[in-house]
């Protein structure tokens, strides 16, 4: 089995040397133990954020879909996939009791049809939850409504602005390259792209919402977000989801944003901050609405997929650049 171990914390963008990849004995099952096999692990920029917080020695932070390939419990046996938070693991060894605690989470992944394993890491895990309740819930979008989704072209930001679009909202997407804007509009029905690493944001955001903002899904953060507050309506709604613009900023050297209290106080914004483990009880819901979306064909999704465990380093730092479009996973 091998995992990789946090060596030292990261300074600004992760370096490959703050991580080892260990090799590791595992010892025998006991009653009510299982062993899974990773199949998919997920690459998620949460875990730049939580980094600070993880203890130097432990193992890197992450879930994955993994097979049961051994087992001494009736409740997880062979051959079923599971999702968890096993973190950077080939194989891990989980009893019954912690498979139910926070910490691990282990669910067994029902049966998805022709859909690819993967999705319970993407529309059909955790970023798809985020992006259903996050938005749903915070932005209670309305038909004909203007809603803004920044990251737009990622996990979240994908399954959000097709979300919108299924409610009968116009979109407008936020990322950073042409390529993935193509896919927004051509693909997922997304009404306008701006591309935020070209000039003039503001102007483009101005004439792609003349009549105002009315829904705004911020997975960003930053200057972006700042513009984007500044054009919103009357009792505008904006659900924070995510600041990736300043996850690799050491502390001490944030990125500098422009104070918009001003157009918060005069516009009376609800501007409100989720984590996804709020609706943990309504997973099912998201699941359930999710898959069939899919099934129908309304919500699509890309995947960038790294083959090899040995790559979960680069595939980490590529989703942090901006190179994947869709969820990132590494398959094993
Ligand atoms: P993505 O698939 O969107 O991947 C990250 C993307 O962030 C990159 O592809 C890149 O796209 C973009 N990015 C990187 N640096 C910057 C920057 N400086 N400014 C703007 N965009 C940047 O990841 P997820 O969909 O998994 O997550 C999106 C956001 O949602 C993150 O902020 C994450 O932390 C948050 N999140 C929050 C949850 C919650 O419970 N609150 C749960 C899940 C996710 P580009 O090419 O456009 O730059």
């Amino acid at each position: 089995a091998k995992k990789y171990v946090l060596l030292q914390h990261f300074s600004g963008f992760p370096k490959e040397s703050d991580l080892k990849l260990v090799k590791e004995e595992l010892p025998e099952l006991k009653d009510g133990e299982f062993l899974v096999e990773a199949v998919y692990l997920s690459v998620d920029p949460y875990m730049r954020a939580y980094e600070p917080r993880l203890e130097l020695g432990t193992v890197f932070i992450g879930a994955q879909v993994a097979k049961i390939i051994e087992s001494k419990s009736r409740e997880y046996p062979v051959g079923k996939y599971v999702v968890g938070d096993f973190g950077w693991r080939s194989h891990t060894i989980a009893d019954e009791k912690a498979a139910k605690s926070e910490a691990l989470l282990v669910q067994i992944l029902p049966d998805l049809g022709q859909l690819p394993l993967s999705l319970g890491l993407g529309i059909l895990g955790m970023p798809g939850n985020t992006a259903y309740f996050g938005f749903l819930e915070i932005c209670e979008p309305k038909a004909g409504e203007t809603v803004v989704v920044s990251g737009a072209a990622g996990a979240v930001g994908s399954h959000v602005g097709q979300i919108a679009k299924i409610k009968g909202c116009k979109v407008i997407g936020i990322a950073g390259d042409d390529e993935k804007g193509k896919w927004l509009l051509d693909e997922l029905g997304f009404d306008y792209f701006i591309n935020y690493k070209k000039p003039y944001l503001a102007k483009t955001l101005a004439q792609c919402a003349p009549n105002g903002i009315d829904c705004y899904f911020d997975n960003v953060g930053g200057e972006i977000s700042s513009t984007v507050l500044s054009q919103m309506n009357l009792f505008g709604r904006v659900s924070v989801c995510g600041s990736i613009s300043s996850y690799n900023a050491d502390y001490g050297h944030l990125p500098k944003a422009t104070i918009t209290q001003g157009f918060i106080v005069m516009k009376q914004l609800k501007i409100e901050g989720i984590i996804v483990t709020r609706w943990d009880n309504r997973q099912n819901e998201a699941f359930q609405q999710n898959l069939q979306w899919t099934n129908e064909g309304k919500l699509k999704y890309r995947e960038t997929i790294t083959e090899g465990f040995e790559n979960m380093f680069k595939a980490f730092v590529s989703m942090l650049e901006g190179g994947n479009i869709g969820k990132a996973v590494v398959k094993v």
